[in-house]
């Protein structure tokens, strides 16, 4: 039988590299780089190539199973989804509509994630729903859209290689981005300055002109340092400022603030070397300032984002190719769940909830009464469960490993009414539901996904799900029936088209127009061509807007009790919970333990060597995992990889939230690390 070849999409990361599926009666047996792509232009990275490892793995759920007991028995897709409807509408009418909840993901589609919001929105008549962008990039949607009106990468991957200095803050790219950071060697190869922030000494950080180690959790104090130098130099720029922003006056007395010997004092970083980095960044012809979670996920995240954006406005470095400001986005479609409206405060096109003209339409178009308050985010619903919150839908997304505190998590799901659980395995979320549904895989679906450059692009199915699994789209609009709305759609482009009726900034999208090149938004009507970069003559919010930066350090600091810094993050090998890639063999032979990095001086003093078995102790869970002896950590730091069940990083981690989009503090919290004894004697 001669193999079929099917254009598509990664399901990994946000970069949304372009892949060739090839089947064989009936299965995908290799994946293969797409050179039509835009972005990633006929190379992958190593999650890429084996992007088709999982999908036949024999773990994948094959029909709904339903909770007796401590076990799960095999049920008909009829009784699964009557008893899904019957539970939920139940608990709504008993508790009233908010005491349901629902996440949608950021692994499932633009149709699926617009679908999931509007369920909710219309059968329960609440907007709880929330999806885990709230833990990685809510501070870019709060922080960029209050500067700049728009909370979204401003600029194109390939822009990249063709500015003449690239700050790179709080992301190690060469692991988690890898082919966005082959665009930022590129720009390398031609002369860019590369300058990265990071208190770990990364991959990217090694290959940096400049690596500024600052201290965890002290960025603002860098970036306003960085900008009081340019301000008392006289190196702002005037004419940007004077035509196209608002509040220099404010924002200038607040860098008075900020001398930079008091910055370097904070940060760590000397202050010379703040003043050399600000005029290399300032003297660029075009610059550009790429983060990550290390700059969000902070309990003054959204300060930290607001810093970014005031130093790429202050020097008059946006709105401009080669320049700008680039979030990079985790999940493969995390920036289009969140423009499918799946948070708890915007309708699709972040178009607000409390705005009654916004109401009014979405309930015209929907046909139902909508709820004008903003809904509860993740943490909330997860803190409320069992109280306010009955009854949580959890579509494709793994809080038992990726939220913060994880035993409070389990505790929480422990005590709802009803816990729907809808993927393609038994992650841990799903072992804690009362129903679980089987569903299909990005290779056994069509629809659209959007990455992290605001590019929609087109998922083509290539094989069917295992078993009775069914698409997210069609379990959406089976359930949606039973609770009695008319979701008759009979295909994705359909609920595109009223998407695009909905949310102007995506009027022009549309699936026949969705060649591989895809179409970036805003893309307003048919036959406008998209938008490579934003902000060119005007900023989204008319003019931009410096906004003062409120630094708070980190809640919790080493003590007596707890002498260490621990930060979490990815590594190359693996994604997010580990759902996929550790199914993957090939991924698995590159690394299939947990481990924890920490710097020789450390482990010397605590008698520890490489390969031990160590635990790791918060104010709130232990771990216990392997010691990996490297000075890719500070003296006083430890860094551990979210990814692994066995040792999951999140039982440490501190739920304290930032205050304004509520993003908890992952990449800060105090502990302490002792040799696991007991182990030890064993062997
Ligand atoms: Fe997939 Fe991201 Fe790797 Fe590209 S960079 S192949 S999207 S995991």
């Amino acid at each position: 039988m001669n193999p079929e070849f099917v254009r598509t999409i990664c399901p990994y990361c946000g970069t949304g590299c372009g892949v060739i599926l090839r089947v064989e009666g009936g299965a995908v047996v290799g994946t293969y780089p797409d050179k039509g792509h835009p972005v990633s232009r006929g190379t992958l990275c190593i999650k890429g190539w084996t992007a088709h490892e999982f999908i036949h793995n024999p773990d994948r759920l094959t029909t709904p199973l339903l909770r007796r007991g401590d076990r799960f028995a095999e049920i008909p897709w009829d009784e699964a989804i009557s008893l899904a409807a019957e539970k939920l509408a139940a608990l709504a009418e008993r508790y009233g509509g908010d005491a349901v909840g629902g996440l949608c993901s950021a692994k499932c589609t633009n149709e699926e994630n617009y679908l999931f919001q509007k369920l909710m929105r219309t059968a329960f008549r609440t907007n709880n729903v929330d999806h885990c962008a709230r833990l990685c990039h809510a501070p870019t949607a709060a922080g960029m859209a209050q500067t700049t009106g728009s909370g979204a990468m401003t600029n194109s991957i390939g822009d990249l290689a063709g500015a003449e200095c690239i700050l790179i803050v709080g992301s190690n790219a060469a692991e988690s981005h890898p082919i966005i950071m082959g665009e930022i060697y590129k720009g390398a190869d031609r002369g860019a300055s590369l300058i990265v922030v990071d208190p770990r000494r990364t991959t990217v950080a090694r290959n940096a002109d400049i690596h500024l180690r600052i201290n965890p959790g002290t960025d603002i104090p860098l970036l306003c340092g960085m900008m009081r130098h340019i301000v008392d130099a006289g190196l702002h720029d005037r004419v940007f400022i004077q035509e196209r922003m608002d509040g220099f006056a404010e924002f200038k007395a607040f860098l008075d603030t900020w001398p930079v010997e008091k910055a370097s004092r904070e940060c760590g970083i000397g202050a010379d070397e703040i003043r050399r980095v600000a005029e290399i960044y300032r003297q660029a012809k075009d610059a550009a300032i790429v983060y990550c979670m290390g700059i969000t996920q902070h309990a003054c995240g959204t300060a930290n984002v607001q810093a970014i954006c005031d130093l790429a406005m202050l020097c008059g470095h946006i709105g401009k190719a080669h320049s700008g400001v680039y979030p990079l986005r985790g999940q493969n479609n995390v920036q289009g769940s969140c423009d499918m409206g799946g948070l708890p405060n915007v309708y699709p096109g972040y178009q607000n909830v409390s705005d009654p003209a916004v109401q009014e339409k979405f309930q015209k178009a929907w046909g139902r009464e909508l709820s004008p308050r903003p809904g509860l985010t993740v943490t909330e619903m997860i803190g409320a469960a069992g109280k306010e919150i009955r009854a949580l839908y959890i579509m494709a997304e793994n809080p038992a490993v990726s939220d913060p505190d994880v035993r409070h998590v389990l505790e929480g799901l422990a005590k709802l009414d009803f816990l729907i659980v809808q993927d393609i395995f038994l992650t841990e979320t799903a072992r804690c539901a009362h129903l679980v549904l089987p569903a299909a895989c990005f290779a056994e679906k069509t629809g659209t996904y959007t990455n992290t450059e605001r590019r929609f692009q087109l998922l083509c199915k290539a094989v069917d799900p295992p078993g009775e699994a069914k698409g997210d789209f069609e379990i959406l609009c089976l359930l949606a029936k039973a609770l009695g709305l008319d979701f008759s759609y009979r295909h994705p482009s359909e609920v595109m088209e009223e998407i695009a009726a909905l949310a102007p900034a995506y009027g022009g999208i549309s699936f026949d127009r969705l060649t591989p090149a895809g179409l970036q938004w805003p893309c307003p009507e048919p036959g406008h061509p998209g938008t490579p970069f934003l902000h060119e003559h005007t900023f989204t919010r008319g003019r931009g807007l410096f906004v003062v930066p409120s630094y708070t350090p980190p809640y919790e600091k080493p003590d007596e009790e707890f002498p260490y810094y621990l930060s979490t993050g990815r590594m190359f090998a693996h994604y997010h919970t580990g759902t996929m890639t550790r199914r993957s063999p090939f991924l698995n032979r590159e690394l299939a333990e947990p481990y924890a990095e920490i710097n020789p001086e450390d482990a010397r003093g605590a008698g520890i060597v490489a390969g031990d078995r160590i635990r790791i102790t918060s104010r709130r869970g232990t771990i216990v995992t392997t010691a990996r002896i490297t000075d890719w950590v500070d003296k006083g730091c430890i860094f551990a990889p979210f990814h692994f069940t066995e040792a999951r990083a999140n039982i440490l981690t501190n739920p304290v939230v930032d205050p304004i989009c509520k993003i908890p503090e992952f990449k800060v919290c105090a502990v302490k690390m002792e040799k696991e004894r007991h182990e030890k004697q064993e062997r």
